[in-house]
């Protein structure tokens, strides 16, 4: 059977990235206790607050094709969100509202990128980067942003890219946690505009800053730069499949034209819960984000002093990364030992590229004491290695 060539080529010739969580599915599956922090999903269920619209919403009828580019209120109440966090004026007409952040990532580099053309992005990356850019017939190219740097870019990793059509970067970044100082966003702008890139800014963490400011480079460049948001992370909607693309009307049209050809939109009844989590969820908002701030305090103060396990200070997003260079083990096998060992499952950071080799990252998403009791166990374990070494 002919499969395409890009279907079949998707992963690069390598794994997804996702093999731990896959197995930690199946040690669970077949009833072994284990405990699953290895993706951004969260501990708990979507707000009644969104819930209950979604139910009234559904029940009052709204279950039939909405809007395909968005209902015109809930485009309109993303505006307004796109427009007090980049401090530019975003209309519903720049607003395209998609199945959640990764499907508006797709949407993107369908948007920027003829086939055979190279897209830039930053390694450590999220893993399903260079997937999706390949998806888009794209070439994905990755720059590195280096552990000593903290995980920012800086001007003289851009200027070795080669020549591109767009660079995609993350801030608050997963996995690294890093949040781009203003000079790193500059720099991306700058070398956006010399090389005439589109910019593909994910900022689906763009509430979950413990350090530092969120500057997006729409407040910078906003007619090269298309935002990709989502209420999966901040709202607690991840199964919800509720996102957006946020950008120059020119290019939305367009988008949305390539949402008829492909989603066909979002439910109604998805579209009305997430505009009442926009419109009233400020509190639920808060409060997410305060829980993993808190885990992340708690993950720093437990990991401080460790001379096995070196956090990465994260300074937003719901992760820690964890280098454990000192056991001479690689991410990978860290991983899969501590899951053989602990029934603990992280992701490895090579699922995550070259630079994030030798560290593993925690989802923090487990209540304080099983996260606290986690991290000292995974502790325990990456000493035990050290000291056999
Ligand atoms: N971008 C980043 C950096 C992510 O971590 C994720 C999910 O983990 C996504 C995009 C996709 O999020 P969603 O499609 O649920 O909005």
């Amino acid at each position: 059977m002919r499969i395409s060539r890009r279907i079949a080529g998707l992963n690069g010739g390598g794994s997804d990235g996702w093999e731990i969580l896959y197995r930690a599915r199946a040690l669970k599956a077949a009833g072994k206790p284990v405990l699953d922090l290895t993706v951004g999903d969260h501990d708990r269920i979507t707000p009644d607050l969104i819930l209950d619209e979604m139910y009234r919403s559904a029940k009052g009828g709204r279950t039939g094709y909405a809007d395909v580019p968005g209902l015109p209120k809930l485009r309109a109440a993303v505006a307004e969100r796109v427009a007090t966090r980049t401090g530019v004026a975003t209309e519903a007409e720049n607003v395209l509202v998609v199945p959640g952040g990764q499907a508006g990532l797709f949407a993107a580099f369908m948007g920027v990128l003829d086939p055979g053309e190279t897209a830039l992005f930053v390694d450590p990356y999220y893993a399903t980067y260079p997937g999706t850019i390949r998806a888009a017939s794209g070439v994905p190219h990755a720059i590195t942003a280096r552990a000593e740097a903290g995980f920012q870019l800086e001007a003289s990793d851009l200027d070795a890219a080669p020549d591109a059509r767009a660079i995609l970067i993350n801030t608050p970044n997963n996995p690294t946690g890093a949040v781009y100082s203003e000079a790193t966003v500059r720099a991306v702008t700058e070398f956006a505009e010399v090389r005439d890139l589109w910019i593909i800014s994910d900022e689906v963490y763009d509430g979950q800053i413990w350090d530092g400011a969120h500057l997006s480079p729409r407040a910078l460049v906003p007619e090269r730069v298309l935002v990709v948001g989502s209420l999966s992370k901040s709202h607690v909607m991840t199964g919800s499949r509720l996102g957006w693309v946020a950008g120059p009307a020119e290019m939305i049209g367009p988008l949305a034209n390539l949402a008829t050809n492909t989603t066909y939109g979002v439910a109604g009844y998805i579209q009305d819960a997430g505009l009442e989590a926009l419109l009233k969820g400020d509190a639920v908002e808060a409060e997410v984000a305060a829980t993993y701030r808190a885990r992340r305090d708690l993950a720093l103060s437990l990991l401080q002093g460790s001379n096995s396990v070196r956090p990465v200070p994260s300074g937003g997003a719901m992760y820690v990364m964890l280098d454990i260079r000192s056991t001479g083990l690689s991410g990978d096998a860290f991983a899969e030992q501590l899951l053989d060992a602990h029934q603990i499952a992280v992701m490895p950071g090579e699922s995550f590229g070259r630079a994030a080799a030798g560290h593993v990252r925690v989802a923090l998403t487990a209540n304080r004491e099983t996260l606290s009791a986690a991290l000292a166990e995974l502790v325990r374990f990456a000493e035990e290695i050290r000291d056999a070494a």
